[in-house]
């Protein structure tokens, strides 16, 4: 079974910088680390390859940094790392990524599963998988819990709902996007570290894919980022004291006076 992950290059904090003028994020001098929800679907491929053999390969779409997270993947038994970069690809928004992908996808070619985080740390949007999917013309599951079986071409996987689980059967090859909580992502061995440091990320740019530079990076991004902002805070603590009855009476008073109606 051959299984593509793709990782996404976050940055490893929550206090980024925007550039006011172009709306994107600052990312030089920031640490980079892999979108941790994309290390549960490199350990869920990983546990496939233990299970039915076959090859996982880790691609990722970003700036040339990005093969050092490429690298790590190596480190936990992943056999091959993909990245595609290129000045063209920069200002993607989800559309973009997930058309360059795809492009990258088409030239690693015999794919039976690919594996999606179910979203991203800095982006956040969860379009990339399904988008990705769509692009490349294959059935998707998103936010898969647990694959409950794999058999004949066909993939089982029980998937989070608003209102709780579900299973769905899809054929193969098909794209799944997954949630944390479904396995525990493995150290690296002594042995695939060795062996990672002995490897080489396999680097793509736009006349490598095939891509059409219409449709990457800012060119083919139809959403703009028209002005980021931090919401300010205006919170007031209030400590309520006296009995409880008098700390209910004053709560109450006080979402009142904040305009909150308490018709039931
Ligand atoms: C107009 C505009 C300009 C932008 N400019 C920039 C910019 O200059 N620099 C910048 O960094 N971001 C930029 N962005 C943000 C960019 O759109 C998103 O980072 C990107 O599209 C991925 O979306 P996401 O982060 O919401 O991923 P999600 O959809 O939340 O990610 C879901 C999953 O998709 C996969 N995935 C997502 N991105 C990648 C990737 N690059 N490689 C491999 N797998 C991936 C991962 O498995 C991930 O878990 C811009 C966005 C817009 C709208």
């Amino acid at each position: 079974m051959n299984i593509i992950v793709c990782i996404k290059q976050v940055p490893g904090t929550n206090k980024v910088k925007m550039n006011k003028e172009t709306n994107t994020i600052i990312r030089e001098g920031i640490e980079s680390i892999i979108n941790p929800f994309d290390t549960f679907a490199i350990e869920e491929a990983l546990k496939l390859k233990d299970q039915f053999g076959g090859k996982v390969s880790t691609l990722s779409m970003g700036i040339p940094k990005t093969s050092e997270i490429l690298k790590e993947t190596l480190a936990l038994g992943v056999d091959n790392g993909f990245l595609l970069s290129d000045r063209s690809f920069a200002g993607a928004d989800s559309l973009a990524t997930a058309y360059t992908l795809s492009m990258g996808i088409r030239k690693i070619q015999n794919y039976d599963l690919i594996i999606c985080g179910k979203q991203a740390t800095d982006g956040d949007t969860a379009q990339v998988g399904p988008s990705l999917a769509e692009k490349l013309g294959i059935p998707h599951i998103a936010y898969v819990t647990k694959i409950k079986k794999i058999e004949k071409d066909l993939i089982y996987c029980e998937r989070l709902t608003a209102n709780g689980y579900e299973t769905i059967e899809s054929s193969l090859p098909a794209l799944i996007t997954i949630v944390e909580d479904i396995n525990c992502p493995r150290l690296p061995s002594i042995n695939n570290l060795k062996k990672s440091l002995e490897s080489s990320i396999t680097v793509w740019s736009s006349d490598d894919i095939n891509s059409n530079e219409k449709l990457t990076g800012l060119n083919g991004s139809p959403t703009q980022v028209v002005k980021t902002f931090v919401p300010e805070y205006n919170v007031q603590n209030t400590m309520l004291t006296g009995t409880p009855e008098e700390q209910s009476e004053s709560l109450v008073e006080h979402l009142i006076s904040l305009g909150f109606s308490l018709d039931i």
